[in-house]
Parts: structure tokens; C-alpha cells; sequence
């Protein structure tokens, strides 16, 4: 089905219904809650999400659809609840809950203030690796500390000789698994504080082959 992905300006959210179609020319264009299946790309890969009550334009004369910036940010939403990444009142939330300005926090992790802008506004969903980062950062008041964005310290994460011999290394059962090294195993907890359950999301077959 062809759809008009129309950007809603702030002025487009409060005009008065109904609007003219550009399709049939009627003016029987109207606000709808739609069940709709969309294809996102995020972080490389394409997403198959279905939305039972997607917000968007649809003209009553022709059925043709509109989505809107309430569309963008429904699907927007979904595809973080889908992939579950941090949503934006969560992370909005840790920035304040660490007395965090956006431009200080942005500088520590070494990102742009505008992307971390993006990320708060809606116009972009962070990746996986930096969903990640960001859990870690929060969660970690060491890795804050350690962060210092282009002026890191230089022996933080540089393993020497005496550190190695005290470390365990991870091994992954079946490719999806996240299986804790054997002396960890009493300290496992049942849930790890970073990130979402005992294992490593497997998206390979929630996508779409590219
Ligand atoms: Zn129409």
C-alpha cells in the first residue's frame, strides 16, 4: 500500500479536520487509530513490528493513509519496547536522577550533545553497542568516573599481566546463551543489573534478512 510519511509540524498537529486528500482531492481526511505492520531499520538490520492502535491521517473517501509525527513516535516507541532498549523517559530519568546536564553526560560518553539531543527528542534511537554504554554509564559510578569522552584514561580497560590471571572469560552456549563463568556461579544473579535477563538477546531471527 502507498503511504504519505507526512512530518507533522507543530501548526499540522492542530489543524482542523477534515483535511483535504491529496490522493482523491476529497476533504475526508481524519485522525484514525489503525492495526498496521511496518518495517523499521535500526542499527542494520530491518524490523517487522505490528502496532494495534497506530495513530496516523486516513482519508474515509479513498483509504489512502498519512502517517504523522504521532506515527513516528508510536513506532518509535514499539521498536524500543521490541528491541528493549532504554526508552527516552528512562533515560531522561537517569540524567536527572545523577544531577547529569545532557552536555556533561554527553561529553563523558564521548558522543555528540546533539546525538544524545536526538536520542531525548525521538529523532533517533540509540544502537544496541550505545544502549549498552548507556546502561553501563548509569549503572556503573567507576565507568562514570573512568569516561572522560576524548581525554580517556588511557590505562582504564588495558589488561596487564597480574589483572589476567585473577579474570575468567565468558563462553556463550548455542550462540544465544550468556552463561556465567563457573566460579561466578554462586554470585550470578538472577537477573544482571545491566541488561535485560539471563540472555544475550537474539535478534537473527526477530529480523528481517536484509
Ligand atoms: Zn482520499
Amino acid at each position: 500500500m502507498a503511504e504519505n510519511h507526512v512530518k507533522a509540524s507543530p501548526a499540522n498537529r492542530q489543524k482542523k479536520y477534515p483535511i483535504r486528500c491529496i490522493e482523491c482531492g476529497e476533504k475526508e481526511v481524519r485522525p484514525a487509530l489503525i492495526d498496521h505492520q511496518v518495517k523499521v531499520r535500526h542499527d542494520g538490520r530491518e524490523y517487522q513490528l505490528r502496532l494495534d492502535a497506530l495513530p496516523v491521517t486516513k482519508c474515509n473517501a479513498c483509504g489512502h493513509l498519512y502517517f504523522t509525527q504521532e506515527s513516528d513516535d508510536a513506532i518509535s516507541l514499539a521498536l524500543r519496547e521490541k528491541l528493549g532498549l532504554l526508552t527516552i523517559d528512562q533515560i531522561r530519568t537517569n540524567l536527572e536522577s545523577l544531577g547529569l546536564r545532557q552536555k556533561d553526560a554527553a561529553e563523558r560518553l564521548g558522543i555528540a550533545a546533539e546525538t544524545l539531543s536526538r536520542w531525548l527528542s525521538g529523532a533517533m534511537i540509540q544502537s544496541r553497542a550505545m544502549d549498552n554504554l548507556l546502561r553501563g554509564f548509569f549503572a556503573c559510578p567507576d565507568l562514570r568516573d573512568k569516561l572522560r569522552g576524548c581525554r580517556p584514561d588511557r590505562e582504564f580497560g588495558v589488561l596487564h599481566e597480574e589483572s589476567r590471571s585473577s579474570l575468567t572469560s565468558f563462553e556463550f552456549e548455542d550462540d544465544v546463551k550468556w552463561k556465567w563463568p563457573e566460579k561466578w556461579q554462586a554470585e550470578a544473579p538472577q537477573q544482571p543489573a545491566i541488561g535485560g535477563g539471563d540472555q544475550m538477546a537474539c535478534e537473527e531471527e526477530e529480523c528481517i534478512a536484509a
